[in-house]
């Protein structure tokens, strides 16, 4: 019986050993995959995006994201360009993705018939329009800048934000007031702030996701309430980036020690792709470009 408990002793010492062990071999460091505007479409070239294009620019890098160990790949929005049926060609070849996938919704998304417009999400593998993430001490938040737009607000409530935020900024016109922008919505920025709130509180590293930017070299592009965004970024020490696409020319900028990370358009040029994995270490973001998007290494605070 003594002999019996010794080894049952020796099994439970042994596993928790072994867990303890897992737990300090467990890596700080870990890659995602990151894709903007793929925006995908069977239409003939217009400028410089050449829609069909980008059914194997999307499988192209599919393949190479399979052949690497990823935690996530995150696609950041304006999947396609037009039309529902769009969907149907380039969703199988991103679901074929072996690691866990996620989209950031974009303004081209809703392009689809106005029937259609609520089966969108579904269709994208989305329970909801945004969200969070938290994996490795990171917490990813995830917007949806079309929340209130003149494209993706689908409820008379988000509607009538969308009227009056739209009216208001008419007033002093600013360049980013267009029909292809959006913005976010009250309930959405309290939303955010919880979650930051949660960030501070679970000592988490924060970065976000979004289509539109919030800040840039130029401001055309921006989310229509950006400075209500960043003024709510400001007051939180942990936020460390944002991620997004829409300015298919990409871009950098820092601000307040917050990297703001514009993705190239993957859709953009005759012959050459654009994506990135990205390296989260415990004192850097490494950007791995490949096409167009350049290589860089950003420093956390
Ligand atoms: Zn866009």
């Amino acid at each position: 019986m003594l002999k019996r408990n010794f080894v049952m002793l020796l099994i439970i010492s042994v596993c928790s050993c072994k867990s303890k062990k897992e737990i300090e071999q467990k890596p700080e460091s870990f890659t995602i995959g990151v894709i903007a505007d793929c925006q995908y479409c069977f239409c003939e070239p217009s400028g410089v995006r050449y829609y069909k294009k980008s059914e194997e620019r999307l499988q192209h890098a599919v393949d190479i994201l399979n052949d690497q160990d990823l935690k996530f790949s995150i696609h950041l929005g304006d999947f396609i360009d037009k039309n529902f049926a769009s969907f149907d060609t380039v969703a199988p070849i991103w679901n074929s993705l072996k690691a866990d996938k996620y989209h950031v919704l974009g303004n081209h998304d809703f392009s689809v018939a106005d029937s259609l417009k609520h089966i969108v999400f579904e269709k994208m593998n989305l329970k909801s329009r945004y969200y969070s993430l938290v994996k490795n001490n990171w917490r990813f938040i995830i917007l949806d800048g079309n929340d209130l737009s003149k494209h993706g607000a689908l409820t008379e409530e988000k509607r009538q934000q969308t009227d009056s935020i739209f009216e208001l900024l008419s007033k002093s016109n600013p360049p980013n007031l267009v029909e292809w922008n959006g913005g976010l919505s009250r309930k959405q920025l309290t939303w955010v702030e919880h979650e930051l709130l949660l960030a501070q509180q679970n000592n988490e590293r924060v970065g976000f996701y979004c289509h539109f930017p919030a800040f840039g070299e130029e401001q055309t592009h921006n989310l229509w309430n950006y400075e209500q965004l960043l003024a709510l970024i400001d007051n939180y020490e942990c936020v460390e980036f944002y991620f997004n696409g829409h300015n298919h020319n990409g871009g950098y900028v820092q601000r307040s020690g917050v990297h703001f990370l514009n993705f190239k358009g993957m859709v953009d040029t005759e012959s050459s792709t654009s994506f990135a994995t990205v390296n989260f270490t415990k004192d850097s973001i490494i950007v791995n470009g490949y096409g167009r998007e350049p290589s860089r290494k950003l420093k956390l605070k």
